[in-house]
């Protein structure tokens, strides 16, 4: 039996968790700390993730970049208590439509892989998908202290308008959900804005960080983020 959930130590205190029988998966962060863990985006919710963390010794709480179906579905596994949401995220998630359903496709998902985590073929489980919320006590969180590490919550809207990045500055890392990843720009749902996402890539130009952690793909040095800003900004041009 496969697992749902991969889960490598990426340094120390941060691990990166994925569901790897979905192609398109989110990477779900997850800051070891005190008095919590945080757990940055949540993934599909097609198996338990806080059973996973918590069988595991972690204690997460979640907060969430921005609201599409690939990094809020897990939210179904985990209380009120346990998630950090901006206004305009709780707003925003409890809306279908903004969920970014078109891109949950079942070409994107492992057959057999689905088959033995899930128990169900990928057309079912694009068929039956369901995001199952906790009640939301949504908060303006400005910053998020987990012990050794200070993050400040940055809104840059583009991608949605509820998107954000948090900033590590003393440690120099920035974890930014789909604000920035290494591959194409998806600037086109209802809730996109093309002149604020070149707006926040210049932004982002200006903060000072030394790797990025993004929503997809690999990890960026400084040097490979700027190539990507550069790329996705001719490509809104
Ligand atoms: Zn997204
Ligand atoms: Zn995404």
């Amino acid at each position: 039996m496969k697992d749902c959930f991969k889960i490598e130590k990426i340094v120390a205190d941060i691990y990166l968790v994925t569901e790897p029988y979905f192609r398109g998966h989110a990477n779900l962060f997850l800051l070891t700390g005190l008095p919590f863990d945080l757990l940055v985006d949540a993934g599909l919710g097609l198996c338990d993730l806080k059973k996973f963390l918590t069988s595991r010794g972690f204690r997460p709480k979640v907060v969430i970049t921005h609201g599409h179906f690939d990094h809020i579905g897990g939210l179904s596994h985990f209380t009120d208590e346990d998630v950090l949401v901006s206004p305009l995220t709780a707003a925003n998630i409890v809306e279908k439509r903004l969920w970014g359903l078109n891109f949950l496709k079942p070409e994107y998902f492992d057959s057999q892989h689905t088959r033995e985590v899930i128990g169900k073929s990928p057309p079912e489980v694009c068929a039956d998908f369901a995001i199952r919320l906790p009640k939301m006590t949504p908060s303006e969180i400005s910053e998020i202290s987990i012990g050794e590490r200070l993050l400040r919550i940055i809104s840059l809207p583009g991608h949605t308008d509820d998107s954000i990045v948090l900033h590590d500055e003393k440690n120099r890392m920035l974890v930014t959900g789909d604000m920035l990843y290494d591959g194409g720009i998806y600037a086109d749902f209802p809730n996109s804005d093309k002149t604020a996402f070149k707006r926040s890539l210049n932004h982002l130009r200006t903060l000072d960080f030394e790797y990025v952690l993004p929503g997809h793909n690999e990890i960026l040095s400084r040097a490979q983020a700027m190539r990507v800003i550069d790329r996705w900004h001719s490509w809104l041009c």
